[in-house]
């Protein structure tokens, strides 16, 4: 493990925002974790942990230390008739686990193929795509709590896994590095294609194989490969409004894209309303605003084509949530997650 100074992380986040760390350290192994940690604590260094850096923000300089989840491994801890259960390290990245489970008939992640990241990632905002969501799959979590750097391993349950949210997000929001995740996937395939567009792009064939295919191809052809546009994928989450708020809005925009809720159970009634479909009302799509650009295809896409610094990606978000909410009267809801200047989004040990 080696603990490097001034390190540029512009190619480290997807949205290829400039940015530095301070201190940067990326850890393959749990010693190496528990080193870097104790060396943050004895400094009262601030800590920011980074995966693959797809659905991050980060701000220009970031203080104390950044530290990159490399740590890597899949193991089976079980296999029964129906299911297998898969230890996989927080570091592995996620589209070659969605690979690995395909060819080795383990099923269930299809529809969330080509998701940019790390499996460490995936829990924290409940990875989805095409109506199935990673929570569905998890046993467990295994990671170490902060400041104390205990080893500590949550039950699905314990994640409080909501749509695109977990307590990773909130109560446990720079608490816990997670270290492992464990799966539960069954042994018998069944799909769920239930969206239009991987539905469409489906043949007569409805095997594991062919979903994943459709998934990637549907994906290709609509989202920006962040390799040649900077992008951290949908910018904000589908809003969720209670269901008298939808029907008056129903009432006031027929053609209103909606859909039913069926994931989560919510206190009242809600309908899940598109954020795309929204923006682009607002006169968002395919908009160019302090460097950003909107994406054509996909009015959730923010993309970052001049690579311009966290400021004026945050800037162009809320201005497009101003005009949403003056139209439609609905709060959109950001979905990477910020790494601040003044310690937003990391912890000090
Ligand atoms: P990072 O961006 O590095 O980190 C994200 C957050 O997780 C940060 O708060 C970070 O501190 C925290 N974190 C990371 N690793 C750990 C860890 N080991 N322990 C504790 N906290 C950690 N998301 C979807 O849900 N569905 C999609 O279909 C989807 N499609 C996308 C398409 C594109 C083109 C892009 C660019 C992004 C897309 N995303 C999607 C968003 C993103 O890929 C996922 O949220 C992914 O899980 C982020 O993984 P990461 O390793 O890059 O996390
Ligand atoms: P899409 O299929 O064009 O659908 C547009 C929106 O309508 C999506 O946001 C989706 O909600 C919703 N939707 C469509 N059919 C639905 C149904 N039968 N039931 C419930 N909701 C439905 O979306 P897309 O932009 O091409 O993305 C495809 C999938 O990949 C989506 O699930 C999307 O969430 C996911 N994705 C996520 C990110 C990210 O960064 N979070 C980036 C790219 C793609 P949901 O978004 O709730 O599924």
């Amino acid at each position: 493990m080696q603990m490097q100074r001034d390190i540029d992380l512009q190619p480290l986040n997807t949205l290829a925002v400039p940015a530095k760390a301070e201190h940067f350290c990326a850890v393959t192994t749990l010693a190496e974790l528990q080193t870097a940690l104790a060396v943050a604590r004895k400094e009262h260094w601030q800590l920011y942990v980074l995966g693959g850096g797809s659905n991050v923000v980060l701000h220009p300089q970031l203080g104390g230390l950044v530290l990159q989840m490399n740590i890597k491994g899949r193991e089976i801890l079980h296999r029964t008739a129906t299911e297998v259960i898969l230890r996989v390290g927080a570091g592995e990245s996620w589209h070659d686990l969605v690979e690995y489970c395909l060819n080795n008939g383990f099923h269930g992640l299809e529809n969330l193929a080509l998701i940019p990241g790390t499996v460490g990632a995936a829990p924290v905002q409940n990875i989805g795509a095409y109506g199935v969501e990673i929570c569905r799959f998890i046993d467990r979590v295994e990671g170490l709590s902060l400041p104390s750097g205990e080893s500590i391993s949550l039950t699905a349950a314990e994640c409080e896994f909501a749509y695109r949210d977990s307590i990773f997000k909130n109560r446990l929001r720079g608490q816990f590095i997670i270290t492992a995740v464990i799966l539960r996937l069954p042994l018998r395939f069944s799909p769920e294609i239930s969206y239009p567009a991987l539905r469409e792009a489906i043949e007569a064939d409805v095997s594991a194989q062919a979903v994943f295919e459709a998934v990637c191809r549907v994906r290709r052809s609509k989202l920006p490969d962040p390799h040649i546009i900077p992008n951290c994928g949908s910018f904000f989450k589908n809003p969720l409004v209670p269901w008298a708020r939808y029907e008056s809005l129903q009432r006031q925009f027929p053609l209103m894209p909606s859909y039913a809720v069926t994931q989560i159970s919510e206190a009242e009634p809600v309908r899940k309303l598109a954020a795309a479909w929204l923006i682009d009302q607002a006169g968002w799509r395919g908009r160019v605003f302090r460097g950003v650009k909107v994406h054509e295809y996909q009015a959730l896409v923010l993309t970052n084509p001049e690579r311009v610094n966290a400021e004026a990606v945050l800037a162009t978000a809320d201005a497009i949530r101003i005009d949403v909410q003056a139209r439609f009267g609905v709060d959109l809801e950001m979905e990477p997650q910020i790494f601040g200047d003044s310690g937003e989004g990391g912890t000090c040990l």
